[in-house]
């Protein structure tokens, strides 16, 4: 069993990234720069802009926090959101999802300006994607497609199981892995709440794609043996032995998964990781074009 390491590639992407930085800055012009907006203090989006915001000043990168009451009106956000759009020291912003539900998120996201929609997730950028044209692939697949190609897992005719069909996570992942691109060329199947033969479906599965948000879903006895597991949960699971009263799980049951697999990304330490990684990546991507 191969152990996919996001934790080390992604130190090598931000590495490559830093280098990117330095030699910016050397011809003398500012560093790219960063904006992630939050809205109320939901515990886990706190952690995740916090370890977003840290990760660009890791690479030299500037951020910005914005960070307003829970009580912020639609309006006020859309001003916000339009301010960064004409904000031509900002390179690229995300807004931290979830939103409260007075806000409507479908709205708020496409505000963004899809030229700095570093998350990918505006119609316009989702739609390149799904094309195959040069855009900001969202970063959570953006980060699995880049985590299989550094590792050098076959993926070309392979079957690949993706479970889930969100719009960040499922729906992408199965569009980028059925296109002719590194990593791609897979036959792909999407699953979800509705399908009635999971487990007939994993057990074929050459690559399973697991984002469905069920902690330690995926069991040993629903994979064949050999196949790549990709584990994109993430779920605070109450633990009393934990200093802060819970732990982190994944969609895999990765006890008895890792035993079975060829190749299997850890959690924490596999797509996590990745997923700030690729966002930083888009920021310089964003950069370039700003600059040029
Ligand atoms: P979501 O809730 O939007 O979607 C879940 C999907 O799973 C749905 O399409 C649903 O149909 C499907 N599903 C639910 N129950 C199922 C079942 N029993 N069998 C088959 N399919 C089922 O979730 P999401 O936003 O795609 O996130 C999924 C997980 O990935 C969550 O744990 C989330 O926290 C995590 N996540 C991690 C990262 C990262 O950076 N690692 C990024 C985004 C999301």
């Amino acid at each position: 069993m191969i152990l996919l390491d996001g934790k080390q590639i992604s130190a090598d992407i931000k590495a490559e990234i830093a280098l990117a930085v330095t030699e910016i800055k050397k011809e003398g012009k500012r560093a790219p720069h960063l904006a992630a907006v939050i809205v109320g203090n939901n515990g886990a989006s706190m952690t995740y802009v916090g370890a977003k915001v840290k990760a660009c000043e890791l690479v030299g990168f500037s951020s910005t926090l914005i960070d307003l009451p829970a009580q912020t009106t639609e309006v006020e956000l859309l001003a916000k959101i339009h301010a960064l759009n004409d904000n031509l020291e900002i390179d690229g912003f995300i807004v931290q999802l979830p939103l409260p539900e007075h806000i409507d998120e479908q709205k708020i996201l496409m505000a963004v300006h899809p030229d700095k929609d570093v998350d990918g997730f505006h119609p316009t950028n989702v739609g390149r994607m799904a094309l195959d044209l040069p855009t900001f692939l969202s970063a959570t697949p953006y980060g699995i497609m880049e985590l299989l190609e550094r590792y050098k897992v076959p993926t070309s005719g392979k079957h690949v199981v993706v479970i889930g069909r969100s719009h960040i996570v499922g729906r992408p992942m199965s569009i980028l892995m059925s296109q002719k691109r590194p990593a791609g060329d897979s036959t792909v199947t999407i699953a979800h709440s509705r399908t009635t033969n999971l487990e007939k479906l994993t057990l074929e599965a050459d690559i399973i794609v697991a984002a469905l948000g069920i902690p330690e879903f995926l069991k040993a006895e629903m994979v064949k043996p050999g196949a790549v597991i990709i584990d994109v949960g993430i779920t605070r699971v109450p633990d009393e032995t934990k200093k802060r009263g819970y732990r982190i799980a994944g969609d895999v049951d990765f006890e008895s998964v890792s035993k079975k697999a060829g190749y299997i990304t850890p959690v924490p330490g596999g797509v996590g990781p990745m997923t700030i990684a690729m966002l930083l990546k888009n920021t310089l991507l964003a950069f370039g074009r700003n600059a040029s």
